[in-house]
């Protein structure tokens, strides 16, 4: 059972957090029908000049003043845009001449990452230091401990990565090595999709998808300065594009599926999955958002910013394979990002 909690509009019972606000029941109803229904509502008592008199408490006997309940509720943080986002959400509501392989990831990724998308939804941020070694060290194996830690905040998205392709029919005919190939090469450019809209700085961190803030510092430590930037500058692409969670799915399948990728088998195949589903999400684009006519143009660009950044990503793990010693990560890390001795790697 979930801990109680007081309603932070009328102080009632609450369980959980709806549109970003810890609220009871008839709180968050009683937000979502006035901004279904548009209603403006007219304080019942409050004069002007005066304190809060109003009645907000929706179990009281007397009627509660709907207006001011209205004002509290978006002055503890509920918006409009979650409102919507709550109700596609609930209701996965797709055009009916929603492409059928774009239905399919939808259906997918809600199932697999409903959590992730939840959780940022609530913004339940919460702070995590890199670095709990003494400052003392050397600074490379300093370094390379931080990046360890990180790197068991990567891990849960590598199994997650996995189910949600494991679900999609048509990947699961390519040959295993190729799908090993994608998912380990893309795995980055994953985590970009899930996370870069979220990257903003904030008090000098940068959040991730799960909620954990990092400190923008302690990035560049690990990575480089530039690539923070580029990460950052990708946020900002992410943020003006509003990019809805359905979007996100066929994203995510997108990146994934580069016939680029190094010693694959069958590149046709993955062209060819990849060009069909690009033209689905065309299609799925015009459906959904007619008036946005650079949206499909947008997302190709944003596309080949995902993959620059890998790229980069890939290089720089070539300062951790010269670490190795002073690396902590699991044998499913050491996979994923080639940790392996440099002689060892160059051969392989
Ligand atoms: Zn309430
Ligand atoms: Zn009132």
């Amino acid at each position: 059972m979930s801990r109680r909690k007081l309603c932070q509009i009328c102080g009632g019972k609450a369980y959980k957090r709806y549109f970003g606000v810890v609220s009871c029941e008839n709180c968050k109803e009683f937000y979502k029908y006035s901004v279904r229904t548009g209603k403006l509502y007219v304080c019942s008592g409050n004069k002007e000049g005066e304190e809060q008199q109003c009645s907000i408490n929706l179990k009281a006997d007397t009627e509660p003043c709907k207006r001011c309940l209205f004002d509290k509720c978006k002055a503890k943080g509920m918006t409009r845009l979650d409102v919507k986002l709550y109700q596609r959400f609930n209701r996965r509501q797709l055009p009916i001449k929603t492409p059928g392989i774009i239905k399919q990831l939808v259906r997918v990724y809600f199932s697999v990452f409903q959590l992730q998308e939840r959780q940022f939804q609530a913004k339940n941020a919460k702070p995590l230091l890199l670095s709990d070694t003494p400052l003392e060290k050397s600074r490379s194996s300093y370094k390379a401990s931080m990046f360890s830690q990180l790197c068991s905040q990567y891990e849960p998205l590598i199994y997650k990565m996995v189910k949600f392709f494991s679900r999609v029919p048509e990947f699961s005919t390519l040959p295993s090595d190729d799908q090993l190939i994608l998912l380990k090469t893309g795995f980055i450019d994953a985590w970009l999709v899930l996370n870069a809209r979220n990257l903003s700085i904030v008090q000098d961190s940068l959040t991730l998808c799960d909620g954990a803030q990092i400190p923008v510092c302690e990035f560049t430590t690990v990575y480089t300065k530039d690539y923070v930037t580029s990460l950052l500058e990708l946020s900002d692409d992410f943020r003006v594009m509003k990019l809805l969670p359905y979007d996100r799915a066929v994203i995510l399948a997108l990146v994934v599926l580069c016939s680029d990728r190094p010693n694959l088998i069958a590149t046709d195949k993955v062209k060819e999955m990849k060009d069909s589903l690009l033209k689905s999400f065309r299609q799925f684009l015009q459906l959904t958002r007619p008036s946005n006519t650079n949206l499909y143009t947008k997302i190709t660009n944003l596309l080949s910013s995902i993959y620059d950044i890998g790229k980069q990503h890939a290089l720089l793990m070539n300062m951790y394979r010269a670490e190795l010693d002073n690396l902590h990560v699991s044998s499913v890390i050491t996979e994923l990002f080639d940790l392996h001795p440099p002689h060892a790697y160059k051969e392989s």
